[in-house]
């Protein structure tokens, strides 16, 4: 048969075989629109209204050539209606916090929410979001952390080590992010953190990074439900904004503004 896709090193299971395109966040999760993607150098040299040049349309939407087709058929059926699930209620949810109008992307201030997810399969959202972290760095990634890659392959295995921490945030956009792991400085300590961020939701995931960088919304014990296990979670969540490329930077515009005079005047 012929194919039209390229052959790589599947995120998650490491075979070399045809890739196929895994969106990211999963298309029903409102991943099905094109989106512009623009790099960190983009958007350094954005204007002072924000705007950036350069970037590359994905008709699409978000995603990449990273999952073999058995990975992403099981993951798919496995795990994606959960997110979807969360995802679609998470919008509402966030709607009536913060509608999505320019006033709030400009103004909105940083909040937080304790907010109930009726009824969720804990352990399936949390490996989606493993599986879409996976997608979102190269291939190595997986290599060199084993047992993320075989937390999502084993459906039912629970449990996920201590150097991993999991935090999932409400998110107003407008830019979405998708940064690979890295390591950010906060002004007190260091943190290697990689996240996805496009609306509702930013998932965001530390490594070795003992301080909470977040003082709400850790999904880390997700991870200790068993994969037919329901339940009805209660999370306090931070709701914020994506203006910059840094992961976990929920700032509005006027938060970076006033955080930018202070400085100038210290
Ligand atoms: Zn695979």
């Amino acid at each position: 048969m012929a194919t039209n896709r390229p052959e790589g090193i599947c995120h998650i299971c490491g075979s070399t075989l045809p890739l196929t395109y895994e969106h990211v966040p999963p298309r029903s999760a409102f991943n099905d629109e094109p989106a512009d993607i623009f790099n960190y150098m983009d958007w350094a040299a954005r204007d002072e209204e924000g705007n950036m040049s350069g970037g590359i349309r994905q008709q699409r939407g978000w995603g990449a050539h990273t999952l073999c087709e058995d990975c992403n058929n099981r993951t798919g059926s496995w795990y994606v209606p959960t997110l979807t699930r969360m995802a679609r209620a998470g919008l509402c949810v966030l709607d009536q916090m913060i509608p999505d109008d320019e006033a709030n992307r400009r103004s909105g201030v940083i909040q937080g929410a304790t907010v109930e997810f009726a009824d969720i399969h804990p352990l399936r959202f949390l490996k989606q979001v493993v599986t879409m972290l996976l997608s979102a760095n190269g291939p190595a990634f997986g290599t060199s952390n084993p047992k993320l890659a075989t937390f999502v392959l084993d459906r039912e295995q629970q449990g996920l080590p201590e150097r991993y921490d999991f935090f999932l945030s409400f998110f107003r956009g407008p830019l979405g992010r998708m940064i690979g792991l890295s390591p950010f400085y906060d002004g007190r300590s260091w943190s290697n953190r990689t996240e996805i961020a496009f609306p509702p939701f930013s998932y965001l995931m530390t490594i070795d990074s003992p301080n909470a960088i977040l003082p709400a919304g850790n999904i880390s014990h997700f991870a200790n439900y068993a994969y037919d296990e329901m339940a009805s979670i209660q999370l306090n969540m931070v709701v914020g904004f994506g203006h910059t490329p840094i992961p976990g930077d929920f700032r509005s515009m006027a938060d970076i503004e006033a955080d930018r005079d202070s400085a100038e005047y210290e």
